[in-house]
């Protein structure tokens, strides 16, 4: 394990316990949050080192949730999926219309797919294996691993996405540095994040899905993804809901607790989660946030 003595934010050295989480999807094993004294951002503390991550996501299910037919939650995920990525590409293409995209942890690619289809110019990075050979071998995309990031030319990116993927890269900082040398001045950059700050995190506390410990080594609210863009020159310029995540994290928080009627308990708290946002506070249970570098004189 990996004890960090700075907040990997603001690197100052004193945190506070904040939740105690088990891996209810794979190993079992409990982890600490902690949060900082000064910043209050959350991060898992202790947590794997680097080498070790790979291990916990050593499940069939974790890439696949795609690729196989069986159950109800498979075949809703799928159909929010179909329909998301259309979403998905309605948001970028309002931003810009046609270029180069570059989608970090792409997985199987389908995402990627769509804009290739869509006459885009398209890679991916994506470091597991199986499903990076998926998305070469069966859409034909120029998929990456994750140590070509630093091979890859300057400025050449009109778009960088990362869809609930920034909570899982150990080295924070040097990624979103990397980002910014990578993408084109008048580009922008999308970050899909989990929120702890939704109700349906407050619910669910430790059995909230959205923690998904240790494979999320960082816990973000709106303030905090904020806070870190800015250290590298990005502000948010718009901020999307995601707003079929609560449902579906919902439904996985109900199975880690093992209750029952747990699909219409996720049925009305993800719509309660959504209400709540929407009236309240814009905390989603998943939020994208678009942003741009600052125009700076050089
Ligand atoms: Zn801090």
């Amino acid at each position: 394990m990996e004890l960090l003595n700075n907040c990997p934010l603001c690197g100052k050295k004193s945190f506070s316990k904040f939740l105690s989480i088990d891996d209810h999807f794979l190993s079992k094993e409990s982890f600490q949050l902690v949060k900082c004294s000064s910043c209050k951002f959350v991060f898992t503390n202790p947590r794997p080192r680097a080498e070790d991550l790979q291990k916990y996501y050593e499940s069939e299910d974790y890439f696949s949730h795609s690729k196989k037919n069986k159950g109800l939650i498979t075949v809703l995920y799928n159909a929010v999926k179909n329909y998301s990525l259309y979403k998905k590409y309605n948001l970028i293409s309002r931003h810009k219309s046609a270029g180069k995209i570059l989608d970090i942890g792409c997985a199987t690619g389908e995402f990627l797919n769509y804009f290739y289809k869509k006459g885009w110019g398209t890679m991916g990075i994506e470091p597991a294996k199986n499903p990076r050979n998926f998305a070469i071998n069966n859409y034909g995309l120029d998929v990456k691993p994750e140590e070509s990031i630093d091979e890859l030319t300057a400025k050449n990116f009109d778009v960088i996405t990362m869809w609930h993927v920034l909570e899982h890269v150990p080295e924070l900082n040097k990624r979103i540095q990397q980002i910014e040398k990578l993408l084109k001045d008048d580009g922008f950059l999308l970050i899909a994040l989990p929120n702890y700050l939704s109700w349906d995190a407050n619910y669910y506390k430790h059995h909230w899905a959205g923690y998904d410990v240790p494979r999320h080594l960082y816990h973000f609210s709106p303030s905090t993804i904020s806070e870190l863009l800015r250290k590298f020159h990005f502000n948010i310029f718009e901020i999307q809901p995601m707003k079929f995540d609560s449902f579906y994290v919902s439904l996985l928080s109900e199975k880690y607790k093992s209750a029952k009627m747990g699909f219409a308990n996720a049925f009305v708290n993800g719509l309660k989660s959504n209400i709540h946002a929407k009236i309240n506070n814009n905390n989603y249970s998943s939020i994208i946030y678009l942003a741009k570098k600052e125009k700076r004189a050089i």
